[in-house]
């Protein structure tokens, strides 16, 4: 059973949503960089897919010099705030503190990160100067943090970035699908403000790049093509009853709660169909807009969920009841959901099977797809000559991420599948290097 009211209020959204991650004042800042034991080829940047030198930030912020801590983040990762908030640090940066194998907390590096990036934020500090121009073009589809990442690097580098984004605010999932007790929208929005005033870049809201003359005339206007477009909307399921009112894709929900906060109506009952993290944060958003019952069903056992233990934690602290070997048959209702019929599931040589005869029916006013997102396939078949995997990811050189097509480069999860925040980020730097040597 859940905690939570409905809210009805932007003020009781908050308390709702309030941040799992809060800022640190002086005093905690201070102590808390002062347990750093500033190891030699520290495990905790070696964990961190941008590398940052860690120890090094949190001792310059230890000395009170949060400009260079700043910096120390930044030139590492365009993202320092929304990552220090966002990043699963449980199982990167945090969860390789050496504090850990003496069962000790591990020093709260995320929320130093974010002490020291806020300030910069704040206080609007410029920590880089953009390069010389170098009179090239490059246009970058897509303004997530592999393009945003990109387009900042490109700009130190000297190149003139236009960036072609088809939503109306920049950053992708970060504020779009990210659970809002992560981070806020302010702040997602801040940070971008912030980078686009430091390094210049200029965005194109509402300018998809849909067609092949679209991708024809940024060829013919820009010198390389980066492509960071993430991945498109929740894969269907293919059971009948998808159709169905109040039937949602867990991506979905959490763009629209995050664009709609008080106002969105979840159902009373909600089954969330799925076990990765997207499916923990739309039973956990569930459970915080005041649904009374919030499950979460799962073909397979519980321990082989896909979900970061610490993400399943947060979703069982507020309610959600987990259901583990159930296989969804049918969506049930007339035009609006009433249920879903499952079949229960065992594994049996390795194999996960059907229970015969086993069928039920769990009611439900609401289910949420959490069952991964589809690629976008179809923008990328009109680009001659660009190759994807069998997943239909698209296929890049592993240093360079410039693609079967020369011209086009790509990062992030139309490339990798779907990863966090930080490896978009980490990629969408690394990329624009490859653009560098391709251009020059
Ligand atoms: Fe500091 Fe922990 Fe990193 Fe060592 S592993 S440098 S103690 S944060």
């Amino acid at each position: 059973m859940s905690e939570f009211k409905k809210p009805t209020s932007e003020q009781e959204f908050e308390e709702n949503f309030s941040q799992i991650k809060p800022l640190m004042n002086d005093t905690e800042a201070y102590i808390e960089s002062s347990r750093c034991l500033f190891c030699f080829d520290a495990p905790c940047q070696q964990a961190c897919p941008t590398g940052i030198d860690i120890p090094l930030f949190i001792r310059q912020i230890n000395s009170t010099d949060y400009t260079g801590s700043a910096r120390t983040i930044y030139s590492a990762n365009f993202f320092g705030n929304a990552c220090g908030k966002v990043c699963p640090t449980e199982v990167l940066c945090e969860g390789a503190c050496v504090y850990t194998e003496q069962n000790v907390l591990p020093v709260e590096i995320g929320r130093l990160q974010n002490y020291v990036s806020t300030q910069a934020i704040n206080e609007d500090k410029k920590l880089f100067e953009v390069g010389k121009s170098n009179g090239k073009k490059v246009a970058i589809i897509g303004s997530g943090p592999a393009g945003i990442s990109c387009a900042c690097e490109l700009r130190l580098l000297g190149y003139e970035v236009d960036i072609y984004e088809a939503k109306h605010r920049p950053s992708g999932l970060t504020v779009h699908g990210v659970a809002p007790y992560k981070i806020t929208n302010e702040e997602v929005l801040r940070e971008m403000e912030y980078l686009q005033r430091q390094f210049g870049y200029e965005v194109k809201y509402n300018s998809p790049i849909k067609y092949a003359a679209d991708l024809q005339k940024l060829e013919k206007e820009y010198e390389a093509i980066f492509i960071g477009i993430g991945l498109g909307s929740t894969s269907s399921l293919n059971i009948k009853g998808e159709s169905l009112d109040n039937c949602i894709g867990a991506t979905e929900l959490i763009e629209k709660l995050r664009m709609q906060h008080h106002n969105l109506v979840v159902g009373k009952n909600v089954v969330v169909l799925g076990a990765g993290n997207t499916a923990m944060d739309a039973a956990s958003e569930s459970a915080r807009m005041g649904a009374e019952k919030v499950s979460l069903a799962y073909r397979g056992a519980k321990e082989s969920i896909r979900a970061y233990e610490f993400e399943y934690d947060l979703a069982k602290n507020v309610g959600v009841n987990g259901v583990f070997n159930v296989s969804p048959l049918e969506i049930i209702g007339d035009d609006k959901v009433a249920g879903v019929k499952f079949i229960r599931t065992k594994t049996d040589n390795g194999q996960l099977i059907q229970v015969e005869g086993s069928e039920f029916i769990l009611a439900c006013d609401m289910v949420i797809r959490a069952t991964g997102q589809s690629k976008q396939v179809e923008l990328l078949e009109q680009i001659e000559g660009l190759e994807l995997d069998s997943l239909n990811r698209i296929s890049v050189d592993a240093q360079t991420y410039q693609t079967s097509n020369a011209k086009y480069f790509a990062a992030g999860d139309a490339v990798n599948g779907g990863k966090e925040v930080v490896n978009a980020a980490a990629d969408g730097k690394q990329a624009a290097r490859g653009i560098d040597t391709y251009l020059s």
